[in-house]
């Protein structure tokens, strides 16, 4: 072994029956085309794809059936034509038998592919255009959960990858895809290497895989002969396959607890993701069908097939000569990390590396669990140098925090730990159990602390809203003080208002004069009589006195006072402040703003702060503006209470109250009226004319009589619209409206 093809080794691990013999023997085959599929949405990690399909619709082998749904989430073709029969909950691959979204597709048996978009010259393309290529093929992660490929690809921009590394390791008892791929299909292998490189550009390219694989070797290594690629063979010891194991062992250097391969510059991909990549790019074919080993005891033949993904997995080990007798457990995966499968119904996914179907002698039921022993067995075999013993003790008492402390989430469940207990302890059970109780926990934790910041978050806006308003209440009680002193200071008002009455009365009268002088002259055009023409001379004259009086006023008037030259300017900072004031409470009216929005909000904040502050300096310049009489309000106030009482009265009056009633009411009246007078006197103004005058020719006693017969009038037809008015009554008012219409028509004025 050169220096270079130098390997290290892992800490722990074990060496459990292979039994790759069983099904590594035969190539590759093509699984038959079932008339069913069933195409679980969620077949990677991150979140389910949408489907963009519906029932009854045609679709070709290679059509895209669900879109991805987020970053982290990958779309879903049809493995082959036929019809969408079905969208909805479907058996799903997984041990607690639940059932998840599907789109099952009815096969037309025609196997039709949609137009292919091959990409040979791929050479040409920019990363984003290849990355987008990976993306929408489909294509995540076929050796291990599942994770998009393209989501791995991303670029980190603080991290170089310098270590590409391949992973055809596949170190778990029975399985052979990868095996058979890489013997069969070593060629389409490093051709999407190549595609990585291209996308990567890494400084070295790592092909590791174990020993046990001779026939692999060769032909991965004959096929990137022309390349710097290195293929590092090593021995065969279980879980070397695991990815942080893998690179320990090519590299001699470790994945930090809690870190990522990408931490320190290393990336890792299954053998079968780079077929699949280059499936995608070179033909243009998206990912849907996959390489599984059918295994176990219970198939009459065993080996690996390419199946479509969505083929129940009763057929296809009805393919592999399933003998229903002997099955006992039948395994999604190998024996040490692979979940037992409740149906047969269940499809072929992404991730399905291999369907072994044991019998009981093969695979017996493990022994019940004893007591731990403490033998420290458990911690020898660990790959990740964890202390198994004591995670599965806090497991049991839920202790969390030493969980994570004794790096829980190091684990790679890979079970070595429970294969080599002598209690028979399912360590791996509590270590599942416990990792996913502290995910739900630290969800619910991260929900509440969400809910906690926004709660706080609200309490300092208000509080911020509140502090506004105090500073806004404050400048306002500092500038009606500075008017007020302004106000005392000011020099007494003009006593310009009389001359301004005087003009005023001047300019009506000329015009008036005017009218009038236009009306004679109207008539004079149509009657030429010595009458009108004296008429018209007269009130010319006239007219010329009033305009020569009016111009003597004006030209004696003192000049009318100039706007203050502020005005405009104060006028514009009242807008502009009253614009962003509205501007900001928009905003702060949203409960949760965003960074942009609190950006925003600071800046209105900053420019209302300015734009008061010219307000205020423009109104201690501007001159107070004349106070209010003092009496004004109690002079206003007084006219409000004539005129309530005043309409009390008449109220009274017409509902034909008696005098009994009415009296008050005139005192009240005749109380408001002196009110008035003194308020009239106080506040300055002349008095106006309060007498009542009496239209001429109104006859009281007229009045009464009519207003008495449409009283009568009124209560009848009230009466005649209630149903259940008694005939008395109605009698009674039509009498009353008789006498009344007759006591009217007989009075002589
Ligand atoms: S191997 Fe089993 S019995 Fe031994 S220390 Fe570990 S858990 Fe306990
Ligand atoms: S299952 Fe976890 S604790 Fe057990 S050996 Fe594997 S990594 Fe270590």
């Amino acid at each position: 072994m050169s220096a270079q093809e130098k390997i290290w080794d892992i800490p722990g691990g074990i060496h459990p029956a292979e039994r790759k013999e069983l099904s590594n023997r035969t190539p590759i085959q093509q699984a038959p085309l079932p008339k069913r599929l069933v195409l679980p949405l969620g077949q990677h990690i991150g979140a389910v794809a949408e489907p963009c399909v519906v029932v009854g619709q045609r679709v070709r082998k290679g059509e895209k059936i669900a879109e991805a749904n987020g970053f982290v989430s990958a779309p879903l073709h049809a493995p082959t034509s036929g019809t969408v029969s079905f969208i909805g909950p479907q058996p799903y691959p997984h041990a607690s038998g639940m059932l998840a979204p599907a789109v099952v597709i009815d096969s037309d048996g025609l196997d039709e592919w949609v137009e292919l978009r091959p990409h040979g010259d791929y050479r040409h393309m920019e990363s984003a255009e290849l990355l987008a290529l990976i993306r929408e093929s489909g294509i995540s992660g076929l050796g291990g959960a599942g994770f998009p490929t393209a989501v791995k690809l991303t670029a980190r921009p603080t991290q170089k990858i310098h270590t590409l590394i391949i992973n055809g390791t596949e170190c778990e008892p029975y399985i052979t895809a990868d095996d058979l791929l890489m013997r069969e299909r070593a060629g389409e292998l490093v051709s999407g290497i190549d595609i990585l490189v291209q996308l990567i550009q890494p400084e070295q390219v790592l092909i590791g895989i174990e020993d046990n694989k001779p026939e692999a070797i060769a032909e991965v290594r004959g096929a990137c002969s022309e390349r710097s690629y290195q293929v590092r063979v090593f021995p065969t010891k279980y879980p070397s396959g695991g990815e942080k194991q893998l690179i320990q062992i090519l590299t001699g250097v470790e994945v930090p607890s809690g870190g990522l391969p990408a931490d320190i510059g290393i990336l890792c991909q299954n053998v079968g993701t780079c077929t699949a990549i280059h499936d995608a790019v070179v033909l243009g074919k998206p990912l849907i069908s996959r390489i599984t080993t059918l295994t176990g005891e219970a198939l009459a033949r065993p080996g690996n097939v390419e199946a479509l993904l969505g083929t129940p997995v009763g057929e296809l080990l009805q393919f592999a000569g399933l003998d229903t007798s002997k099955l006992n457990r039948l395994i999604m995966g190998g024996p040490m990390m692979g979940f037992t499968l409740p149906s047969l119904e269940v499809p072929l996914i992404k991730t399905s590396n291999c369907l072994l179907a044991s019998t009981a002698v093969e695979l017996p039921p493990p022994p019940p669990a004893m007591p731990c022993i403490r033998c420290g067995e458990c911690a020898e075999a660990c790959p990740a140098s964890l202390l198994p013993q004591q995670l599965h003790f806090f497991a049991l008492g839920q202790e969390h925090e030493q969980l994570k402390a004794h790096n829980l989430f190091d684990c790679i469940e890979c079970g070595a730990c429970a294969y080599v207990c002598p209690s028979s302890i399912p360590l791996v059970q509590y270590y599942r159990a416990a990792k996913a109780e502290i995910r739900e926990l630290e969800q619910k934790q991260l929900k509440a602390e969400h809910s906690k910041q926004r709660f706080e978050q609200r309490q300092e806006r208000l509080r911020r809203a509140e502090e506004q308003k105090e500073a806004e209440r404050k400048a306002r009680a500092e500038k009606a003080a500075r008017a007020k002193a302004a106000q005392a200071e000011a020099p007494p008002a003009a006593a310009a208002a009389p001359a301004d009455e005087a003009l005023k009365k001047l300019k009506i009268e000329a015009s008036m004069a005017q009218v009038a002088l236009k009306k004679a002259e109207k008539q004079l055009a149509a009657h030429d009589t010595p009458e009108l023409q004296a008429q018209v001379a007269e009130l010319r004259a006239a007219a010329d006195a009033a305009q020569k009086a009016l111009a003597d006023a004006q030209a004696a008037a003192p000049a009318p006072t100039p706007k203050p030259a502020g005005d405009e300017a104060l006028k514009k900072a009242k807008i502009d402040a009253a614009m962003l004031k509205a501007q900001l409470r928009k905003l702060e009216k949203i409960e949760t703003p965003d960074d942009e929005q609190q950006a925003e909000i600071a800046r209105l904040r900053q420019q209302l702060e300015a734009a008061e502050k010219v307000l205020a300096d423009l109104e201690s310049q501007a001159p107070a503006p004349a106070a209010k009489p003092a009496g004004d309000d109690a002079l206003k106030k007084a006219k409000v209470e004539l005129a309530m009482k005043r309409a009390e009265l008449k109220k009274a009056e017409k509902a034909g109250a008696d005098e009994a009633a009415l009296q008050p009411r005139r005192d009240a009246l005749a109380t408001a009226e002196q009110t008035l007078h003194a308020a009239e006197a106080a506040s300055g103004k002349p008095a106006p004319e309060l007498v009542r005058t009496e239209r001429p020719g109104v006859d009281e006693k007229f009045k009464a009589l009519k207003t008495e017969a449409a009283f009568a009038r009124a209560d009848l037809r009230k009466l005649e619209r209630d149903e259940s008015a008694a005939g008395e009554a109605l009698q009674q008012a039509r009498t009353r409206l008789a006498e009344a219409e007759r006591k009217l028509a007989e009075y002589q004025p």
